[in-house]
């Protein structure tokens, strides 16, 4: 093992809880937890299995509402469909994105396709919260769905680094989603003795979290394992990843990593403002079907 110079180093490794989310579907999340509410400007982190589902059993996340921050979801085994009260709706299959700017607030349904809960399936994927700047929290509702094959993929050493570039840039490829603030979203698939050294700006919050195999992360080479998330120094301007060429199987990893917002936050549930009364306000609006319904 060789240490790597100019590195950013692991300054804590967080294994993330289990529970359920919106009809009962698994999830692993590493924050926000009793112990870590969030990585500014990251609100949550949710790991949707991997899941096994028998017909008749997949679960998914009726309607609610949002306002004042975006949802990323990340599909990467079976699917779902989405529905929103300003009549958006669209599927999302293995390998897209959504990344949705609820702003002002939207009402929507996140649910199985019916084929797939009618049939049953393996579902795997990522839901990440990204925070809005106060200036932007009352933006108009935005989409962007993105299709598998729109996002760049890019390689290193013959293949053996592998990474899907959902948000910011990665050896030499360039996002198609368009971010409010700074925002990196990198998926890394790397074999046995693979290394790469991937530029992370300074002015970046930066984590890393292992979807599944063992990664040697950050200057001090910290071992990482699956479900579990690093968090990492902002004393330099990259981070280190290898998977150890004794290892057994491929690491996939999500580094993640944005500018933090440094204003206030207040939260509850779904809603994410900057003051109480704000939050007041978004319950009255809500309650009062200012963000609209899904008419089914
Ligand atoms: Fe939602």
């Amino acid at each position: 093992m060789t240490t790597i110079a100019a590195s950013r180093s692991v300054t804590n490794v967080i294994t993330a809880i289990r529970t359920f989310e919106g009809e009962g579907f698994p999830v692993r999340r590493p924050f926000p937890t009793q112990t870590l509410s969030l990585v500014d400007p990251f609100l949550l982190l949710d790991h949707l299995g991997p899941v096994d589902l028998g017909p008749g059993e997949a679960k998914g996340a009726p309607d609610h509402p949002h306002r004042g921050f975006e949802t990323v979801t990340y599909v990467l085994e079976g699917n779902m469909e989405h529905k929103d009260s300003v009549g958006n709706s669209g599927k999302l299959n293995p390998g897209d994105v959504q990344w949705m700017t609820a702003g002002s607030g939207v009402v929507h349904s996140e649910m199985p396709q019916a084929e797939f809960k009618r049939k049953g399936g393996r579902l795997h994927g990522f839901q990440l919260w990204v925070n809005l700047p106060r200036k932007d929290k009352m933006i108009a509702p935005r989409y962007q769905d993105i299709p598998a094959a729109k996002i760049p993929i890019a390689e290193a050493e013959n293949g053996a680094v592998r990474v899907r570039v959902v948000a910011g840039e990665s050896l030499g490829k360039k996002a198609v989603i368009e971010t409010r603030t700074p925002i990196s979203y990198l998926h890394f698939t790397m074999q046995p003795g693979a290394t790469v050294r991937q530029a992370v700006s300074k002015s970046h919050n930066a984590f890393a979290y292992v979807i599944d195999g063992e990664g040697l992360i950050g200057a001090n080479q910290r071992r990482v394992g699956e479900g579990q998330m690093a968090i990492l120094s902002a004393d330099a301007d990259a981070v280190s990843i290898e998977n150890a060429a004794t290892a057994k199987a491929p690491l996939n990893l999500l580094l993640i990593s944005g500018v933090p917002l440094r204003e206030p936050v207040a939260r509850y549930g779904p809603f994410v403002m900057n003051t109480k009364e704000e939050i007041i306000r978004a319950f009255d609006d809500y309650q009062n079907g200012r963000m609209g319904q899904i008419t089914h």
